[in-house]
């Protein structure tokens, strides 16, 4: 078997397919899918910690449909890794929230640029459910992500998630492109919702005023490569791959939701590269077939995507950045002061206690 030394830092994990909404641009919920026990849940995260992973990403559906979500989240604490999950807000109450402020998680909402446009896509009153949510979470301390789905219709009002950012003292926005993928099921829903070639310059304009926009409200975009990305995305349907090809399999790897079929990305739901009941995970990401998913996104042969594959992390990686060392660390600064304003000297306690306990162990490990 041939060995790799790639380090994995990040799990992906199909979390669940319930959803108690019916989003117009989305099919997920029509799976219904509860997704992996949570003792299978444990046996995956202690097996990809031993090769390194840190971050756990839940995907979904809406987290909180599982009774046991809190729990996954506790025992992904106790082994150390960061949780990240999206809500629609709908399920978050103040004894949640409560519990949740005292573990390891970076919570992301979505929330679309205005509330029509919101209740429109997502139905009727639930602009406000995500906004209470967004509140209850600030009112903790929680470092928040809004997160926008970007389609034909809502595209005007990017400039207006800026404010509400602003307005309700949100970390960052991270912009989605509409994605074929999601309404499989429904494919009268594209033409809907694809930005068409004839309003390409009306989006890319949009963006620009975005980004000088959010600059100066202090906001940060997650990010800005990848918005300058989105019209090529639009005009290509999808097909997008970072200048050098993408570094995700290198560092990542995501298991479905049945919590035994391993893939090298999200975006990949069928390409499966091995399976957890005849090999360990090690195996596997060691293995031929991964090897295989690394090479073909590094020369630009897997199926493309725009939004995990174009984060600015890996586009640095990719040897895209074109941002001096001096702006990186000063971008980095940037985040530290934001973060200390938004979660207090506390969180910086926090994050020097457990950086210093991760090297102690990997002291003791040596
Ligand atoms: S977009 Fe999210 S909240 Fe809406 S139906 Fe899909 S999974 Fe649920
Ligand atoms: S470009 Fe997208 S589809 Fe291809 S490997 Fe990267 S994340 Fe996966």
């Amino acid at each position: 078997m041939p060995h790799t030394k790639q380090r994995l830092e990040s799990l992906f994990l199909s979390f669940t397919f319930l959803c108690n909404l019916k989003c117009d641009m989305c099919d997920i919920w029509q799976l219904k899918e509860r997704g992996p026990s949570l003792g299978t849940i444990e046996k995956i995260l202690k097996e990809a910690k031993k090769l390194g992973a840190h971050k756990l990403y839940l995907s979904g559906g809406e987290p909180f449909m599982r009774d046991d979500a809190l729990e996954a989240i506790e025992c992904a604490h106790r082994l150390g890794y960061v949780t990240n999950f999206v809500t629609n807000g709908s399920l978050l109450n103040k004894m949640l929230v409560k519990k949740l402020s005292k573990l390891r998680v970076n919570v992301t909402v979505s929330l679309e640029g205005s509330k029509e446009c919101h209740d429109s896509m997502r139905g009727r009153g639930t602009y406000e459910m995500a906004i209470s949510a967004i509140k209850m979470l600030r009112e903790r301390h929680f470092l928040i992500c809004l997160s926008m789905v970007i389609t034909r219709q809502s595209y005007h009002y990017m400039k207006d998630l800026v404010d509400t950012a602003k307005a309700l003292d949100v970390f960052s926005i991270g912009y989605q492109p509409f994605s074929r993928r999601n309404t499989w099921l429904r494919k009268e829903m594209w033409d809907k919702y694809i930005v068409p070639e004839n309003e390409i310059s009306g989006l890319i304009n949009m963006i620009n005023e975005t980004v000088y926009y959010a600059r100066q409200k202090r906001v940060i975009l997650q990010s800005v490569h990848l918005l300058h990305m989105m019209p090529e995305y639009f005009r290509l349907r999808e097909k997008i791959h970072p200048l050098n090809g993408c570094s995700i399999p290198f560092k990542s790897l995501a298991v479905n939701i049945d919590g035994l079929s391993v893939i090298p990305c999200v975006f990949h739901l069928d390409y499966i590269v091995g399976d957890m009941d005849h090999s360990s995970l090690a195996e596997i990401w060691n293995g031929e077939e991964f090897a295989k998913s690394r090479s073909m996104a590094r020369q630009k042969l897997c199926r493309g995507c725009l939004s995990g594959c174009s984060d600015l992390e890996a586009y640095r990686m990719d040897g895209g950045n074109k941002d001096s060392p001096l702006k990186y660390l000063s971008k980095r600064y940037k985040i530290l002061i934001l973060r200390l304003r938004q979660r207090g000297l506390k969180w910086l306690w926090e994050e020097a206690y457990f950086r210093l306990r991760k090297l102690v162990r990997r002291w003791a490990a040596l």
